[in-house]
C-alpha cells in the first residue's frame, strides 16, 4: 500500500460497496477541499463503530451491548420468532410491519463456495433459542433468491427436531418468503397444533 496519505484515504474508501477508484477519489478530494469537519466526524464514527459494535448474544443483530434493544425489550412477544438474513431486514420489518416478536439474524445465507455454512449463520445459537421452548410461531423470512430459499429449506430441517423436542409448543410448518417491504402476516403460514 502507498505511504501517501491521500492514496491511503482513497484506497480506504474503496472498501465501501459500489465505490470504485473514481468515486473514492472524488469523495476523498471533496472532504479535503470542502468538508474537513465532516471528514473528521466520519473518521471518529467509523473507529467507534468498528471498535464497539458487536453481535447480540441472542439474535446476532448488531448492538453495543450483550443483548440488543429488541432482545432486552420485555414488551416483545417471546412466542414469535422471525429469521432474517441481515440487520437491514430487521429495520425494514420494524418500519413496515407491526411485528412485535423476536428476531434471529443469520448475517447472510448459506454459500458453501464462500465458506458460509451452518456455523457461520449461527444455527447452533438459533437451536438454543428454539430449545428454550418459548417460541410458538417460527417464520423464516429469508430473501427470495436461490440462496435465500436454499437457506430456508436447510433451516426447516431443524424445525422437526424442535417440534419433537417440544411437541406441545405448537410449532409447525415454516414459510419462506422475501421480506423486503413485505407485511409480516403472509410469512406466518400453517402453524400446526400438535396433539400429543
Ligand atoms: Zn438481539
Amino acid at each position: 500500500m502507498s505511504d501517501n496519505v491521500i492514496d491511503q484515504l482513497i484506497d480506504g474508501l474503496r472498501c465501501l460497496p459500489g465505490v470504485g477508484p473514481k468515486s473514492a477519489q472524488r469523495m476523498a478530494l471533496h472532504l479535503l477541499q470542502r468538508d474537513r469537519d465532516s471528514g473528521k466526524r466520519l473518521g471518529q464514527a467509523l473507529v467507534q463503530a468498528m471498535e464497539r459494535i458487536r453481535q447480540c448474544n441472542k439474535c446476532r443483530n448488531f448492538t453495543e451491548n450483550d443483548l440488543c434493544d429488541i432482545c432486552s425489550d420485555s414488551e416483545r412477544d417471546d412466542t414469535q420468532l422471525c429469521i432474517v438474513e441481515s440487520p437491514a431486514d430487521v429495520i425494514a420489518l420494524e418500519k413496515s410491519t407491526g411485528f412485535k416478536g423476536r428476531y434471529f439474524v443469520l448475517m447472510g445465507h448459506l454459500s458453501p463456495l464462500d465458506g458460509i455454512g451452518p456455523v457461520e449463520l449461527g444455527l447452533g445459537i438459533l437451536e438454543e433459542n428454539l430449545d428454550s421452548g418459548a417460541v410458538k410461531e417460527l417464520t423464516i423470512a429469508t430473501n427470495p433468491t436461490v440462496e435465500g430459499s436454499a437457506t430456508a429449506n436447510y433451516i426447516s430441517v431443524i424445525v422437526p427436531r424442535f417440534v419433537s423436542l417440544h411437541p406441545r409448543e405448537g410449532v409447525g410448518t415454516v414459510a419462506s418468503s422475501g421480506c423486503a417491504g413485505a407485511t409480516i402476516q403472509p410469512l406466518i403460514i400453517g402453524s400446526t397444533q400438535l396433539t400429543t
